[in-house]
């Protein structure tokens, strides 16, 4: 058995186990195998022991990676997006996790009306732990934001996407997932997000993806534990 086969197995095993801890349908929750930086060949590799669904972080790397793989993968953008590549992020990608602010929203919206694409799901980047550092709405302007995204037709708000302080132990990161959700359920009794079903929380990576299960993530995001590694 290859390494991705076994690190897949072992992942997928624990994610079951802990959305069984909390009452929760294995199902409800999906794995995002985050492909940055990590060649074809290896994505080709998850593929094969039946991984769908792979994230990527920088827009011309995965364009050039989704253009040499076959079709039937979905690809999700969990990168930093600039507006004026946001035309090309809509047409790669099917879901967008890191929307923080109205520009890069209209932009989305403004492309897809023009391609006759369809709606495309996003997903709020929150910034959770206020860290100057990093990308994401503060949590008090979730709200604002999302009823300007509200009244764009052409994408829709399914949830929110957090990238917690980074901790080894998984405790430390807990309350953070809480949080998150206890946001994302605010938002969603006040119609805001994920008003047609389907609240979506994209939190948890490799080294706390099984707490943020039992708090509730439903797209996990988990590269160096499926992928080993990174060069970078
Ligand atoms: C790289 C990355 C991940 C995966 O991190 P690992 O610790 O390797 O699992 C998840 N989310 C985002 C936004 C990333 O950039």
């Amino acid at each position: 058995m290859s390494l991705i086969q076994t690190n897949l197995e072992l992942i997928r095993t624990r994610m079951a186990a802990a959305a069984r801890r909390t009452g929760r349908a294995p199902e409800e929750v999906r794995l995002v195998a985050v492909s940055k930086k990590q060649p074809v060949e290896r994505i080709n590799e998850a593929f094969a022991c039946g991984q769908r669904l792979f994230g990527e972080n920088y827009l011309q790397e995965a364009a050039e990676k989704i253009a040499r793989l076959d079709q039937g993968i979905d690809w999700h953008f969990i990168g930093h997006l600039q507006s004026n590549k946001a035309g090309t992020a809509a047409t790669l990608f099917g879901m967008i996790q890191t929307v923080d602010r109205l520009k890069i929203a209209r932009a989305l919206d403004r492309s897809l009306s023009d391609s006759g694409a369809g709606i495309l799901p996003v997903l709020i980047q929150v910034n959770i732990g206020r860290e100057p550092q990093k990308a994401g709405v503060a949590p008090e302007d979730c709200a604002a934001l999302l009823k300007d995204i509200r009244d764009l037709p052409n994408i829709r708000a399914r949830g929110l996407m957090v990238m917690p302080p980074f901790s080894a132990d998984p405790e430390q990161t807990r309350p953070y997932f809480r949080q998150t959700r206890e946001l994302a359920f605010a938002l969603r009794a006040k119609g805001l997000l994920a008003v047609d079903g389907g609240l979506e929380l994209s939190m948890g990576m490799s080294a706390d993806y099984e707490a943020a299960i039992e708090e509730g993530a439903t797209l996990i995001r988990v590269g160096s534990a499926l992928f080993g590694e990174r060069k970078s």
